[in-house]
């Protein structure tokens, strides 16, 4: 079995790969516009979020942010990890922080 490198699902061998590749969703979006573009946006709708909130809690369940981002919990999964690597990170932490001490 090879895995599609963009969204990982399984094919028998490499022909059939390229079959799907032409029409991996992902992988055209990829092409198309980048990938962090798509998480910049995703940020922005976090960022909001996290600012409507009365109470920060200590962490939040995949589950809780895919809701409020309106997207799948594979997608918060690898925006969390883009996050977390992204200097955009210092102003999620900004924003928790002043959050809490309100
Ligand atoms: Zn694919």
């Amino acid at each position: 079995m090879i895995p599609c490198p963009y969204c990982d699902r399984h094919f028998k061998n490499k022909q059939a790969l390229r079959a799907h590749q032409k029409h991996c969703p992902l992988k055209n979006k990829k092409t198309e516009k980048g990938n962090t573009n798509d998480f910049e946006r995703l940020l922005l709708r976090y960022m909001l979020f996290l600012s409507n909130l009365d109470y920060i809690p200590e962490r939040f369940t995949v589950s809780e942010i895919a809701n409020a981002l309106n997207c799948s919990k594979e997608t918060v999964r690898r925006f969390m990890s883009w996050l977390m690597s992204s200097e955009y990170y210092e102003i999620v932490k900004l924003v928790i922080t002043v959050k809490r001490k309100t």
